[in-house]
């Protein structure tokens, strides 16, 4: 396929509200967050109230959530100069919890905690879901603290972090709805995720959610996939995205993160044909997505 001269699509109206008044100011918006390390963007995308709102999702992983851990992973940042180098992490010792200052890049644990979420509601087989569900939390470490003093070498760190779900899927929502944008063009779906992005719906699980009980081998690439499912007369557009795989975590049971999900609208019967194969059932959706990731290109310079 041949290149564009710019590589950036331009879209010429808010992605999220539709606002096209061009007089007010359209601003170019990041697939995946520049804080996460994303480079491509979309071309005057983002009005300036949809703006604000996704910096504030964002800024909720990327600042205090991913804090020591995109300083120990070295992601981009825009403070380089003024980043902070050391973390206060708590211990676990004989007597109680004790705080000590470790540098993120050699010697603080910098956990990396995200949730395995459920399948999406919407891709149940009912069509929806009460809420989040049992929802396990698992973390990821940069390092082990270890000292030559202890038996063991190791010592026991603690670490207990609560995930605000609805905010980390509307991250989710909003990586997944500009990759759509950008592979389909802004009107080759109806999309789902903008009132998830913007905060106008609560049910966030049911657009948003995770292949159940499956997680990505620890060092693979950030990289994401989009398929095709029908559900009831409806051609739905999938997203599929791994991230957080490969920043060279030291747990010793080898298992990465979850694969997300995103459910991201219903494709127009033009578009039906850029896909081979439209699922029918979320089970064999789920084994193809995460065979067609294993042979993705990495996009970590997305
Ligand atoms: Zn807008």
């Amino acid at each position: 396929m041949a290149k564009n001269v710019s590589p950036y699509p331009l879209i010429g109206k808010c992605i999220y509200c539709g606002a096209d008044d061009l007089a007010a100011g359209l601003t170019d918006e990041h697939v995946i967050p520049k804080s996460l390390g994303g480079k491509h963007q979309l071309r005057e995308a983002t009005c300036v109230k949809c703006t604000d709102i996704t910096k504030r999702i964002e800024g909720y992983i990327t600042g205090s959530h991913l804090a020591v851990f995109r300083t120990a992973a070295n992601v981009f940042t825009r403070h380089k100069k003024n980043r902070r180098t050391e973390f206060p992490q708590l211990l676990r010792t004989d007597n109680g919890l004790k705080e000590v200052m470790l540098d993120a890049k050699t010697e603080h644990p910098a956990p990396l905690s995200l949730p395995h979420f459920n399948l999406p509601g919407l891709l149940h087989e009912k069509g929806s879901a009460e809420n989040w569900g049992d929802v396990g939390i698992g973390f990821w470490i940069k390092h082990e603290i270890s000292t030559p003093k202890l038996p063991t070498g190791r010592v026991p760190m603690y670490h207990e972090e609560k995930l605000d779900f609805d905010l980390l899927g509307r991250v989710i929502a909003k990586i997944a709805h500009c990759e759509a944008v950008n592979f389909l063009g802004i009107d080759g779906f109806d999309p789902y995720l903008p009132d998830i992005v913007l905060g106008h719906r609560n049910d966030v699980f049911n657009l948003i959610g995770a292949i159940e009980g499956r997680y990505a081998p620890l060092e693979a690439d950030m990289a994401w996939v989009f398929a095709a499912i029908r559900k009831q007369n409806k051609v739905l557009l999938v997203y599929c995205l791994r991230m957080f795989a490969n920043m060279g975590f030291a747990n010793l049971d080898k298992i990465g993160p979850p694969y997300f999900l995103a459910v991201v609208g219903e494709l127009h019967p033009d578009k039906v044909n850029l896909f081979p194969r439209i699922f029918i059932d979320t089970g064999t959706l789920s084994i193809e997505l995460m065979a067609t990731l294993k042979k993705v290109k990495p996009v970590s310079n997305n």
